[in-house]
């Protein structure tokens, strides 16, 4: 039985069937596993494999992975460079990037469907296709009938045209904030902080930095990149005034929270997507079609009139040529 190891916090125990089989046929991963035990050298400990039912057992900073190698393996070799990617884009310190609860939102988005995951991870990112990041598809903002592509990354959320929209949201998060037993003055600030994110061209809220979450930004917090102070400070409060209602933990409220602004802001991108082929939907045999269908709908007739020359009389009688 022997490990690969890929990074300090990465190993990979293997099953002494496949072992047996190395023996009598060195293939590529047998020499990679001699590779591996080389690189390891004296660092390298007696694996232990207890799930003797697998071929191999994943384990990443001692926590076994049963499934989904490939993402877990890939996410954790690009930690440190995703690390330093943010810290270079947001100029942010090695105690800042670590105030924030990064575990709750990464958690979150990984629980979602891959559809969803990727919107929330580029919404998180900022890597959403608007503004410049439009390659021939100028898009005009259903509210201000503006071109987007001058506009900032987070118009759909912002236009000033789209006050109702921005109302909707501030109260649904006030009712939450409430049942979540928020105190006041935590609830009015985070109230007021939403509503400056909301505002096009907004600064921040103080010019003396408060809090952790005014240092890190308040345009992360709807991002779901929320400081562990707030969730300290929720955990002190439950802890201290509402003891009798235990149901209530700041890890509770944070996840919350997160769940709240990933969910409401991609569901509103969704919503000016939406917008958007509404506009240019179009009649298609007498149906009202959205412009992707219809496209999909073209590229299927294109190939089946290629395929038409080609067919037996039988054959069109099936396809209903
Ligand atoms: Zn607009």
């Amino acid at each position: 039985m022997t490990q690969f190891t890929y990074s300090r916090n990465t190993s990979l125990v293997i099953s002494p069937s496949i072992m047996f089989e190395a023996a009598c046929d060195l293939n590529t991963a047998e020499r990679l596993n001699i590779a591996a035990d080389e690189l390891v050298g004296s660092t390298s400990c007696r694996p232990i494999n207890f799930h003797i039912n697998t071929p191999f057992a994943l384990y990443l900073d001692v926590i076994y992975f049963p499934n989904h190698y490939r993402n877990k393996i890939r996410s954790t070799s690009g930690k440190s460079e995703a690390r330093e990617f943010l810290k270079d884009k947001y100029q942010w310190n090695n105690r800042l990037i670590d105030s924030i609860e990064w575990d709750i939102v990464s958690s979150f988005i990984s629980k979602q469907t891959y559809a969803t995951r990727k919107t929330m991870t580029k919404y998180s990112h900022r890597w959403m296709l608007s503004n410049s990041k439009t390659i021939d598809n100028h898009i005009i903002c259903s509210y201000c009938h503006q071109s987007e592509d001058n506009l900032d990354h987070d118009h759909f959320l912002t236009c000033n045209d789209s006050e109702e929209r921005k109302e909707v949201r501030i109260k649904i998060f006030q009712q939450l904030l409430t049942q979540l037993q928020t105190p006041i003055a935590l609830t009015s600030t985070l109230i007021k902080v939403i509503k400056t994110a909301y505002r096009e061209q907004h600064q921040s809220t103080s010019q003396i930095p408060l809090t952790q979450q005014d240092i890190i930004g308040w345009n992360h917090f709807i991002r779901g990149r929320i400081s562990k102070e707030l969730t300290n400070t929720m955990t002190n409060f439950y802890q201290t005034l509402i003891q009798h209602k235990q149901r209530f933990t700041g890890i509770g409220w944070t996840k919350t929270v997160v769940k709240f602004m990933l969910e409401k802001h991609v569901y509103e991108w969704k919503y000016r997507c939406e917008l958007n082929f509404q506009s240019k939907s179009i009649i298609h045999d007498n149906k009202h079609m959205y412009f992707h269908k219809r496209s999909l709908l073209i590229t299927v007739d294109h190939f089946l009139s290629k395929i038409e020359s080609l067919l037996f009389p039988k054959q069109k009688m099936v396809f209903g040529l």
